[in-house]
């Protein structure tokens, strides 16, 4: 309520201010005119009366009228320095103004009060004229201020309605009357000239406010209108900024989601989606296109090395691939240790440009840990060929690289049907092997590994056997890997060791039962515990039982291999490596397992030359330095078993000794003497 009533006293005293001004520059503006028309009309009257009066007082009143107009005139220009100055105060230029005004109607009036008498009836009506004249002309600037404008009337109009009163002449009375009427009249006109003056102020007034108003209004739009277009133009920045950064999100989101994060080749996703397009042209090109699966073999083993080991490795492949291989073809990495590329080549050289290829991967490679040797296996498929797609071509690339990781060993393979029939092979023995367990298709053999004269306890090896109902028998060397594969190896190796020990137990005698067990049985299942099981069930002493492991166990958590074989070990069971020498151990390496016996693998033998002897002599000293008792596998002939004795190894196994025989002959077999103590 109050901040309203100050509001409003405020716009009160703004329009007063306001109305102040518009007064005071009606007035200014009009005082040149007032000034030139004083001079004018003050000397004419001057000259008009200088025979009828003194020239002496003439001159005064003229001199008088002449200085109040010079000091009006300096209010003048000290009006329009306060004009340039800004600093006006109306009201006391008003003031000013209506000084002026009432001291040149008091000269003015003078004149008729000193001259008034004298003169003759025509110069009276000039005196009257004049002071009318000017009456009324300045009727309209003084009526701004009421008082002011009816007192210089009063003093240009009264003295004369008096003086032409006091004559006594009737034709005076009545020009006293008239300018009577005249001071009447005028006093009624300058009020309705005050008014309209005063409206047409406030119609000004507020045609300024209003163009104010708009002209404010405008430039508050435009004001409005530049911070929009500011705002705009920084949105439109920031919003183009951010679709940039955006479209940088979505193609290294791109890059990393079709690469592969360690070499950045593609991976697999990109790799097939790259690998339909290529297709697609060169179905339309009627030209041909490899696909290469490439992988490095016994990577695993390199991994032992670390991880910054490894990862050297396949950057410094990856490399060779990204060199090797011509524009245009796909390179990918297909995770681990594969890879794959696409190659078109003229006339069909496939395999002769992957052996290429595997000579410059195999060059050494520096790493961290020394020059580092690599080989890889080199699966290849064409198009057109055999696969209609791409689905189809990697397929068939994974099938030839898996035949090469069926040897083992490095190479280069082209796809061709048979080697999926084998696959296809492997997948049905996968299905078959399921029920085998069940359906009663599995049995042992035991293949007996005599003691070279001594009295050490006999063995025997066992041997799983299978015979499908429809296959007929097949050997482990193909069905092991399928169980191996699948982890059917787990329940199989432990009804191989139940059935092995509980086999032994009605052995009579301290012969020994020597069990195959892969690595898996370690890694995926809990192989102590079945041994456990095992010995328990059967009642067989655990110094009759000995566990064959082959040397691929150096290629797996080694930690853990070793404290599941301590653990094994420390229940009396003897450890044995199979197959010595067809792995990567060394004998010194072998010390880190809890194994007290090698069996060395038959390949050491099948040829017994003069280089094969030395070396088979050399392993077995070493062997025999180190405390580990020698079995040799494979011996076929009388030369192999006559050479072995004579070096003096452990035990012999081989068809010279005997083939594996079924478990109802061993009892048999172990009850003859041992034909190598003969
Ligand atoms: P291995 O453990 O080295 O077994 C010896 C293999 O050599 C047997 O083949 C045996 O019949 C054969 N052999 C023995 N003496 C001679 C010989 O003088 N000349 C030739 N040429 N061969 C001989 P088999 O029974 O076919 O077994 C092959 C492999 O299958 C075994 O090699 C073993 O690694 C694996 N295996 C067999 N049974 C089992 C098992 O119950 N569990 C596991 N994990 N693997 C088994
Ligand atoms: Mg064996
Ligand atoms: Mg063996």
């Amino acid at each position: 309520m109050a901040r309203n009533s100050l509001a409003t006293m405020q716009g009160m005293v703004e329009v007063e201010q306001q109305l102040q001004c518009e007064k005071a520059i009606a007035m200014y503006r009009q005082l040149p005119n007032v000034l030139i028309f004083t001079f004018v009309a003050s000397s004419a009257l001057a000259l008009y009366f200088q025979e009828a009066a003194s020239q002496s007082s003439l001159l005064l009143w003229w001199g008088s009228m002449q200085l109040v107009s010079l000091l009006r005139l300096g209010g003048l220009w000290w009006w329009h320095q306060s004009l340039r100055q800004q600093h006006q105060n109306y009201t006391q230029m008003i003031r000013l103004f209506m000084l002026g005004a009432l001291v040149s109607g008091g000269v003015w009036a003078s004149f008729s009060v000193a001259y008034f008498n004298d003169a003759p009836a025509a110069q009276r009506l000039v005196i009257a004229l004049v002071m009318a004249t000017i009456a009324a002309g300045s009727i309209n600037v003084l009526m701004l201020v009421p008082w002011v404008g009816r007192l210089f009337m009063a003093l240009l109009i009264g003295p004369l309605v008096v003086l032409f009163a006091t004559t006594g002449a009737m034709d005076d009375l009545v020009v006293a009357g008239l300018s009577l009427a005249l001071f009447i009249g005028l006093s009624g006109f300058a009020r309705v000239s005050r008014d309209s003056a005063l409206h047409l102020f406030a119609a000004a007034r507020d045609k300024d406010r209003s163009i104010a108003i708009a002209l404010s209004q405008r430039d508050e739009l435009a004001r409005a209108k530049d911070d929009l277009e500011l705002r705009l133009a920084e949105q439109i920045e920031t919003l183009q900024f951010e679709i940039a950064l955006k479209e940088r999100y979505a193609q290294e989101l791109a890059r990393v989601a079709s690469s592969d994060p360690l070499t950045g080749l593609l991976n697999r996703s990109s790799f097939e989606r790259e690998l339909r397009q290529q297709i697609e042209m060169a179905r339309a090109n009627n030209s041909c296109l490899g696909v290469l699966a490439i992988e490095v073999l016994r990577f695993d083993v390199i991994e032992l090395q670390g991880a910054v080991v490894s990862e050297q490795i396949l950057l410094v492949l990856a490399d060779r691939l990204k060199g090797a291989m011509p524009r245009g073809s796909l390179i990918a990495r297909w995770g681990g240790s594969e890879f794959a590329v696409t190659m078109s080549t003229q006339g069909r050289k496939w395999v002769h440009e992957a052996a290429l290829l595997r000579g410059v991967l195999q060059q050494p490679i520096e790493t961290g840990a020394g020059v580092m040797r690599i080989d890889v296996m080199i699966g290849i498929s064409a198009f057109p060929g055999e696969a209609r797609d791409a689905e189809q071509l990697l397929y068939q690339t994974s099938i030839a690289r898996h035949s090469l990781r069926q040897q083992g060993t490095g190479g280069v393979k082209l796809f061709d049907l048979a080697l999926d029939v084998g696959i296809q092979q492997r997948q049905r023995l996968r299905r078959s092997l399921h029920s085998a367990l069940e359906a009663d298709e599995l049995s042992l053999v035991f293949q007996p590994i005599e003691p070279c004269g001594t009295s050490a306890p006999r063995k025997m090896e066992a041997l799983l056997r299978w015979d499908e109902p429809e296959l007929g028998a097949i050997s482990p060397l193909l069905f092991i890997p399928v169980a191996e594969e699948s982890g059917l190896i787990v329940p199989l190796g432990r009804w191989v060791l139940m059935s092995a020990c509980k086999a032994a137990a009605q052995w009579s005698g301290d012969a020994v039962v020597s069990v195959n067990v892969s690595i898996h049985q370690i890694l995926g299942g809990d192989l102590l515990a079945d041994v456990n099981a095992a010995l328990k069930s059967s009642g067989l002493a655990p110094e009759r039982l000995e566990i064959e492991i082959t040397e691929s166990v150096f290629s797996h958590d080694i930690d853990l291999v070793c404290s599941v074989l301590e653990q094994i070990r420390a229940l009396g069971v003897s450890l044995a490596i199979d197959d010595f020498g067809t792995g990567y151990s060394s004998l010194a390496y072998l010390r880190r397992l809890p194994v007290n016996i090698i069996k060395i693998d038959r390949s050491f033998i099948a040829d017994l030359d003069h280089d094969a002897r030395k070396l088979l002599l050399a392993i077995v000293g070493m062997a025999r330095g180190l405390g580990f008792r020698i079995v040799v596998e494979g011996v076929e002939t009388e030369q192999q078993r006559n050479l072995l004795v004579a070096m003096g190894v452990d035990y012999l196994q081989g068809y010279l000794i005997s083939r594996p025989i079924s478990a109802r002959n061993v009892a048999g077999w172990l009850s003859a003497p041992n034909s190598l103590n003969a």
